[in-house]
């Protein structure tokens, strides 16, 4: 099950994780898991670009590995990148050991004290471990886009319906989330800045 803004039952499972940056001013963090992909990142750079946006990229190590090039344009673009593992595993499936190994191999292509957990799971000793080594982001608003069950329409409404000061909302760069995102990601922006909300980065 997924729901499109965590309770507050689920946030406690995970001390010390951020899940939103409140804020007096109105600004939201943009964020893009599992690429970097060819034609997806490049268009969603393009994009920010236009719109004069930066945004943040949880990148899967593997596929940094096999597109360098992609990645590589994310930085000179300005955005920022985060750990998203080297295999996209999740925690609950791997020990501790075998999942900090993998992270720490996408390490060796993302330079950055970033790090969110595919799936949103993890096991508590690998968040206590991880929490040492990276500030472990999280989500406030999840825009389903990845969602075969979700129509761009749908995904707009969920950026509109809980979108707050200092959300963090997650799009993805990826596939599957393909259709939904490019045609629900343009509005969706404009639509955040008409409402006078800023795009920051994590410090
Ligand atoms: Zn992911």
């Amino acid at each position: 099950m997924f729901i499109e803004q965590p309770p507050w039952i689920y946030r406690v499972l995970f001390p010390g994780a951020i899940w939103r940056i409140p804020s007096k001013e109105k600004c939201v963090y943009l964020t893009f898991d599992d690429g970097p992909i060819p034609r997806i990142t490049p268009w969603v750079l393009d994009l920010l670009d236009k719109y004069q946006i930066k945004a943040t990229f949880f990148c899967v190590g593997d596929n940094v590995r096999k597109h360098p090039e992609i990645y590589r344009m994310i930085l000179d673009r300005g955005h920022q990148t985060g750990n998203h593992t080297f295999n996209h595993i999740q925690g609950l499936r791997f020990w501790t050991t075998n999942y900090l190994a993998n992270i720490k191999k996408a390490g060796e292509y993302i330079q950055s004290n970033l790090y969110r957990p595919p799936h949103g799971h993890m096991r508590f000793p690998q968040l206590l471990l991880l929490r040492k080594l990276y500030k472990i982001i999280m989500w406030d608003v999840v825009t389903r886009d990845y969602s075969p069950h979700k129509t761009p329409d749908g995904v707009f409404e969920i950026v509109k319906k809980y979108t707050r000061n200092g959300s963090v909302i997650v799009f993805h760069d990826s596939l599957k989330a393909e259709t939904n995102m490019m045609n629900s990601l343009p509005r969706s922006i404009e639509w955040l800045q008409q409402q006078g909300y800023q795009f920051k980065l994590f410090e």
